[in-house]
C-alpha cells in the first residue's frame, strides 16, 4: 500500500472518525484516498431529475429568485439581515436539503450551510452518502437570518415558505430531506415531536410535484447532541435506499 502524506493521514483519520460517530459500518473510501489505499468506492450516480417527456417546465430558480427580489420585505426578518440566502446547488438535483434559516456565517456569505453546521452537513453528504455537495440542492425555509439565530416565527415561515415550495417545484427532486422541525413543519405540518415523523419516508405533494420526504435532525442540533448522529445516519440511509446509493 502506498504511504500517505501526513496531511492525507490527518484527513483520513478525520474521515474515519466521522464514520465512527455516525455508526457507519461499511467504509466508503473517498476518491482522494482511493489512489493511496486499495479500498475502492463506487462512484455515486449523477442522474438528472426525472421529467416526463414533453413536460412544460414552470418557473426556473432564477425566475423565482427574481420574484423574491433583492430587497424582500415580506416579513420582519428583512430588518436584521445582511443578505438574502436563496439557496445553491444543482438546479436538477435528485435530493434537496431544507434547513431552517441562515445563521451568521450564511448571512455574511449569502450561501446556505457554510458554518459549523454546514461543515457537518457537507460531511453527511460527502463522507456519509458518497455524493458531492454540488450534486444536491441546499436551501432554507426562511431566506433571511432570524435575530440571534432564533427559530423563525410562524408568520415569517408563512411569508417565505411559498418560495421554498416554488424552488422544489422547479427542481423536481426525487427526495427532500427536512433538517429539523421548522423545515419539517413547513413541508408536512405535524403534531408532536420531531421523533414522531423521523425514520419514515413520507409522500410529499407540492403543487403538481409528487416526491418523497425524509425528516432528520438539523446539523446544528447534532453538533449539540452528537449521540443522535446514528439516528441521523439511519434517516440518510432511507434516502440513499430510495436513490439507489447503497
Ligand atoms: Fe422576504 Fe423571506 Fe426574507 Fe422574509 S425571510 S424578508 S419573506 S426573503
Amino acid at each position: 500500500m502506498p504511504s500517505l502524506t501526513p496531511d492525507a493521514r490527518e484527513k483520513l483519520a478525520a474521515y474515519l472518525r466521522f464514520q465512527q460517530e455516525f455508526g457507519i459500518e461499511r467504509v466508503r473510501m473517498p476518491a482522494e484516498f482511493a489512489a493511496a489505499a486499495p479500498i475502492s468506492t463506487p462512484e455515486a450516480p449523477v442522474r438528472a431529475a426525472p421529467r416526463p417527456a414533453g413536460e412544460r417546465l414552470g418557473a426556473t430558480l432564477g425566475e423565482i429568485q427574481a420574484d423574491l427580489g433583492s430587497d424582500c420585505r415580506r416579513c420582519k426578518l428583512h430588518q436584521g439581515r445582511q443578505t438574502i440566502v436563496f439557496g445553491e446547488g444543482n438546479p436538477q438535483a435528485e435530493l434537496v436539503f431544507v434547513g431552517e434559516g441562515p445563521g451568521a456565517d450564511e448571512d455574511a456569505q449569502g450561501r446556505p450551510f457554510v458554518g459549523r453546521g454546514g461543515q457537518l452537513l457537507n460531511d453527511m453528504i460527502q463522507k456519509g452518502m458518497g455524493l458531492r455537495r454540488e450534486q444536491v440542492y441546499i436551501c432554507n425555509v426562511v431566506k433571511c437570518r432570524p435575530p440571534g439565530n432564533r427559530t423563525p416565527e410562524a408568520d415569517e415561515s408563512a411569508a417565505c415558505s411559498p418560495f421554498l415550495l416554488r424552488q422544489l417545484q422547479a427542481i423536481r427532486p426525487r427526495m427532500v430531506c427536512a433538517l429539523g422541525a421548522t423545515a419539517a413543519q413547513a413541508l408536512r405540518p405535524y403534531k408532536g415531536s420531531l421523533a414522531s415523523v423521523r425514520g419514515v419516508i413520507h409522500p410529499l405533494r407540492v403543487g403538481d410535484l409528487e416526491t418523497q420526504l425524509v425528516v432528520t435532525y438539523h446539523p446544528a442540533f447534532l453538533l449539540r447532541d452528537p449521540s443522535q448522529k446514528r439516528e441521523a445516519w439511519n434517516d440518510l440511509q432511507l434516502i440513499m435506499g430510495c436513490l439507489g446509493l447503497r
